[in-house]
């Protein structure tokens, strides 16, 4: 098969690189130069999924722990500290090296790339995606992979009659911006990465990680950035932590997020979404390296075990990837909306009280339940609204992630599409503005 990628990214790497060794003709088509590609900072992720996937170990030079963390309430009146220990500490990787380790994977696979190839559209023909349009020619193939990222241009040109969701929803995306400041010789916090939710009681977070070598700063809302937002809240942390010096090391750029549930409907004939471009990430954290290699690795695994690239098999891919990721990884959208709707003192009050605490966020709400709240009743009733809030997203979170593992076994577009709209009742949204 003749099979087009769009986006060098994580998951449009990895399934280049199986299709490509399978014995496809893969042409990945790539808006920037090869040298441009990745971000210049450091990122979480299973490094044992990569290395499964590229079936080489990844050499200890190639990364680093992170510290101990401690989440501030808005108030900064409380914090919960995670200690992490040595089978559960954060481990952290450049991102170039990441991606340029994917890139060479790809190429000793077979993949051909067309760089500085920015993709405009998808061709369209007899309710079907047969090629692509780039800035330069059209180019037809048997079967497009939509890897572009979070406002792909294939996503958002596809013909409404596939039923695929374009845009998203305020509160659906995180736009932050990251850079690495030099460190003076002051003296650095005990506990060294600091993540505050609601900072300045904005909807997001603002976090500072204090390295041996430079202090890291992030800055994300669910609102574009206004100007100069980065650099007020980076001299916030100045204030508290004088080691964070003013020369940017790394980093300095911004970038957006999804963090919601992934794509229900992630299909068409002729066209498949990995990664950014299904928003594929975890709602709580925006992570979503693993979620883009293991859907690349399952739609190339889905078409090698069919033999074929029709809409069934591709409805395959889709229906196994949330049984498989997407259920479980959407299950805390409510709660992190829940929380969004919240105001600064409500978070406050959950943090001051005990509501949350380590467990909730160490795994990132996944591991926060109806349960695990009950047993904070007493304490939670202190301001049932707040309380009940939470609870409530997490009863839809949990009603959203049944939903996402039980879509149709078939393709049957009005099925599927009775199907997507059980999803929205699941939803939490966010409408506080704030
Ligand atoms: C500040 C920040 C920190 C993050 N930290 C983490 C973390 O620690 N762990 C984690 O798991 N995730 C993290 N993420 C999220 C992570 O970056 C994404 O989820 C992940 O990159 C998605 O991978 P992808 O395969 O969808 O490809 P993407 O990384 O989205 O790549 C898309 C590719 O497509 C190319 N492209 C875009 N448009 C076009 C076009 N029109 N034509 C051709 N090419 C195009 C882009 O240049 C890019 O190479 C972070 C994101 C940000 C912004």
């Amino acid at each position: 098969m003749k099979i087009t990628v769009a986006g060098a990214g994580h998951g449009g790497l990895v399934v280049a690189a199986l299709l490509a060794k399978s014995g496809h003709d893969v042409t990945v088509y790539e808006k920037k130069k090869r040298d441009e590609l990745g971000h210049d900072w450091e990122d979480r992720f299973t490094f044992s999924l990569l290395e499964e996937i590229i079936g080489k170990k990844i050499p200890d030079t190639a990364w680093r722990y992170r510290g101990d963390c401690s989440f501030v309430s808005p108030s900064r009146t409380s914090n919960v500290v995670i200690n992490y220990n040595d089978s559960n500490r954060q481990k952290i990787m450049w991102r170039k090296y990441l991606i340029g380790t994917l890139l060479d994977f790809a190429e000793e696979s077979g993949v051909r790339f067309e760089y500085g190839s920015e993709v405009l559209a998808p061709v369209i023909k007899d309710n079907a995606v047969t090629g692509i349009k780039t800035e330069k020619s059209e180019v037809l193939s048997d079967f497009v992979i939509d890897a572009a990222g979070v406002f792909s241009p294939l996503r958002t040109n596809l013909p409404e009659l596939f039923g695929i969701e374009k845009t998203p929803a305020r509160g659906d995306l995180f736009y932050a911006k990251r850079a690495y400041f030099n460190k003076t010789d002051e003296p650095a916090p005990e506990i060294p990465f600091e993540i505050c939710l609601c900072h300045n009681r904005e909807q997001g977070l603002s976090w500072c990680c204090v390295n041996e070598d430079s202090v890291d700063i992030l800055i994300g809302r669910i609102d574009p950035l206004p100007e100069g937002k980065f650099e007020e809240c980076a001299a916030d942390f100045r204030l508290l932590y004088p080691c964070t010096g003013d020369k940017i090391l790394h980093g300095g750029q911004s970038g957006v997020i999804p963090v919601r549930r992934p794509l229900a409907i992630m299909v068409a004939p002729g066209y498949a979404a990995v990664g950014d471009s299904a928003f594929m990430t975890t709602p709580m954290n925006g992570m979503g390296i693993d979620l883009s290699l293991n859907a690349g690795r399952l739609l190339a695994q889905t078409i090698i075990k069919y033999g074929s690239a029709d809409i069934e098999t591709l409805w395959e891919y889709n229906r196994q990837f949330h049984i498989e990721y997407g259920g479980i990884t959407a299950k805390n959208e409510g709660l992190k909306n829940s929380l969004l709707e919240m105001p600064g003192e409500g978070v406050d009050f959950l943090f001051d009280n005990g509501v949350i605490q380590s467990s909730d966020l160490a795994g990132a709400g996944s591991k926060t339940s109806i349960g695990s709240l009950l047993g904070k009743f007493v304490r939670g009733m202190r301001n049932p609204a707040y309380f009940f809030a939470i609870i409530n997203g997490l009863i839809k979170g949990a009603k959203l992630k049944k939903a996402l593992e039980n879509a149709p076994a078939d393709y049957n577009t009005d099925e599927i599409f009775r199907w997507q709209e059980s999803i929205e009742n699941t939803l939490v949204r966010v409408k506080r503005k704030g």
